[in-house]
């Protein structure tokens, strides 16, 4: 390995002397850009934030939507400075937070945009950068010019490259940062994993201010000289599509992803998908086996599951390619870092007995920024602490089996149950609030919260769930809040998250009711259909039912389509039961049909106007 290999600029100025006109990053609607562009990028990028007065060693926000744009600008700042990609999803009070938290010397948004970002980072006097498209799929920096960078240049491998946000044990995410030393090693590991090389063409479908998209779909493919064709945003129903007009060799994605895929097209009535895949990959949650099974019967390529995190710049194992063997329900063999189980004294244990997964090697991160105590907690002998359970079998295969950290993974998605807490707690009817995880059958893991209400206390869920709605983004809200009278505490008199969705199982029921209304009936009905169960009543919570932020898409696209309204997505997280969703649709119809005849009366004269109102 040469120094080459561990820069992300050295590694595209390689691409494009040695791939130079093929396909580097691809999306619809605009020009692929080779291996050759995308270097020219890099360096125009290079020029422009320099003249900005950013360079090496500065950290810069970037919250663009998800797309081709949004992989280039990572490539190309974290090329130069320090890359930390925001979840666009995020409020403007998390955003006032994470840029806080970075000391971000500046914030990367499409030219135009005025969300949270931008208006938190004016609050802060945190300079914004617009990103401005060119026509043939290449941007420009525009900004105020600064006195000039401090470190100008292209970044080195000991160079910070990326930094991203976990979800702690407290509700204070941990800041992460990843050399480009310890990106290029990840990439390098899932490459010879999935034994990438310059023909393989990979169908994004991973949001790109998360690891498992940044490293395993855009930076692994250009590192084997590959290309990553970028959605701007997963739907189940635009895969096959995909899968016609890229002909990717490989794609890589959540369970809750494969398994909306697979239900999509085994809803279709296919058996057996012909497609130019190689191989499936998934990652960042337990994949249940059939979903496994299912996957490589209907599309007959080899599925991967491989174990990664945020700390390692992703890849920790993975099940290799046939014809050794992928094991389901496992997580496969240590995938370039060394792995190994310790025993709370952090030392290592034998094959086949339980304890805490911990990595150490070249794509582990050198530490947590500004958090003694984080590291001291997690780093023993060189070795990191995953918080992840499991043990090795006689095979040497890693099977996860359970978690020590608090976090929560809602479908991939990681979050802290504390931050939870805290929004509920900040409800003045609230006394006390705990969040923990259940059982989904597609999310693997969803949230709920109990609270213990003031005496006297009047407020509903729904209003609960506004609040926490106003708070935190859709996917870390729960999908329940059921108050109690008491919450149960262990031995020790402290709340123990685990085991409560077991114990307060029983305040989660619903008694079951009819619909009372043709729009109620409308709405379960729409439920039972996507969801695929029988009809739940009118009081049933889509979430609780197995529904999930994909699925929800599909109950409002297509409620909309058959009600000729246009509804947003956040709609069912505010209305998740039919009750409370027919009562908002009916709202939004009454509203409409005032508008239309608002408008038809603008169009007509004033007899016939005065005609109609008689
Ligand atoms: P993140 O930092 O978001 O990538 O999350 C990392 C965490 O996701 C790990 O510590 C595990 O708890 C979980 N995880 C990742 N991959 C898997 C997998 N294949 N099976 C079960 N859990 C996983």
């Amino acid at each position: 390995m040469t120094e080459s290999d561990c820069s992300i600029p050295a590694l595209l100025a390689k691409n494009a002397a040695r791939y130079s006109s093929r396909q580097a990053i691809a999306s619809e609607g605009v020009e692929p850009l080779s291996h050759e562009r995308l270097w020219e990028q890099v360096q125009r990028t290079m020029e422009q934030m320099n003249c900005l007065g950013i360079g090496r060693g500065d950290r810069v926000a970037i919250v663009l939507p998800q797309g081709p744009e949004l992989a280039v600008a990572f490539l190309a700042v974290a090329s130069v400075a320090i890359a930390a990609p925001l979840n666009p999803a995020y409020l403007e009070k998390e955003f006032a937070f994470y840029l806080g938290d970075l000391r971000a010397k500046s914030l990367i948004v499409m030219v135009g945009d005025e969300t949270p970002a931008r208006l938190a980072a004016t609050a802060l006097g945190v300079p914004v950068i617009e990103l401005v498209l060119r026509p043939n799929g290449s941007f420009d920096l525009s900004g105020t010019p600064g006195t000039g960078a401090a470190q100008p240049g292209l970044a080195e491998a000991d160079d910070v490259a990326l930094v991203l946000h976990t979800s702690g044990t407290t509700s204070r995410p941990k800041m992460v940062p990843l050399t480009q030393r310890n990106l290029c090693a990840s990439a390098r590991n899932i490459g010879s994993t999935l034994e990438l090389s310059e023909s393989d063409l990979c169908l994004n479908v991973m949001p790109l201010f998360h690891i498992h998209g940044l490293v395993a779909c855009v930076l692994a493919s250009l590192a084997a000289g590959g290309g990553t064709i970028c959605t701007t945003g997963f739907n189940a129903d635009d895969f096959p599509g995909w899968l016609g007009t890229w002909k990717p060799t490989w794609y890589s994605a959540v369970p809750t992803m494969h398994q909306a895929i697979l239900a999509h097209l085994q809803g279709q009535g296919r058996s057996i998908m012909e497609s130019s895949l190689r191989f499936i990959r998934s990652s960042s949650a337990a994949l249940p086996p059939s979903v496994m099974m299912g996957l490589e019967n209907l599309f007959q390529v080899p599925v991967i599951e491989s174990y990664g995190m945020t700390e390692a710049a992703h890849q920790m194992a993975s099940n290799p390619l046939p014809p050794r063997l992928r094991k389901p329900g496992c997580v496969g063999l240590p995938a370039g870092p060394e792995i190994a189980i310790l025993d709370e004294a952090g030392d290592q244990m034998e094959a086949g007995t339980t304890g805490e997964i911990a990595i150490r090697g070249e794509n582990v991160t050198p530490g947590y920024h500004g958090n003694p105590e984080a590291n001291a907690q997690a780093f023993h002998l060189g070795w990191m602490r995953t918080g992840d359970q499991g043990f090795f079998d006689a095979d040497g295969y890693l099977f996860i089996t359970g978690r020590l950290k608090e976090m929560i993974n809602r479908g991939g998605e990681k979050l802290a149950p504390r931050e939870v807490d805290e929004a509920l707690l900040a409800h003045p009817m609230v006394r006390q609030a705990v969040a923990f995880a259940v059982p989904h059958p597609s999310l693997g893991e969803d949230v709920v919260a109990a609270v213990v209400l003031h005496p006297g206390a009047d407020c509903t869920e729904a209003d609960l769930r506004g609040f926490v709605l106003d708070r935190l983004p859709a996917f870390k809200a729960p999908s329940r809040i059921i108050a109690v009278p008491d919450i149960p505490r262990g031995s020790t008199g402290k709340i123990q998250r685990i085991g409560l969705a077991r114990q307060l199982g029983a305040f989660l029921a619903t008694a079951h009711e009819e619909p009372a209304s043709p729009m109620e009936k409308r709405v379960v009905d729409m439920f039972s259909e996507v969801l695929g169960c029988p009809p739940a009543g009118r009081q049933g919570n889509f979430f609780m039912l197995g529904g999930d932020s994909l699925r929800a898409t599909q109950v409002l696209t297509r409620l909309g389509r058959s009600l000729s309204l246009e509804l947003p997505t956040p709609l069912l997280f505010r209305m998740p039961t039919p009750a409370l969703l027919a009562a908002e649709l009916e709202r939004i119809q009454a509203e409409k049909e005032l508008d239309d005849l608002a408008k038809a009366l603008g169009r007509l004269s004033t007899e016939e106007r005065a005609e109609l109102l008689d």
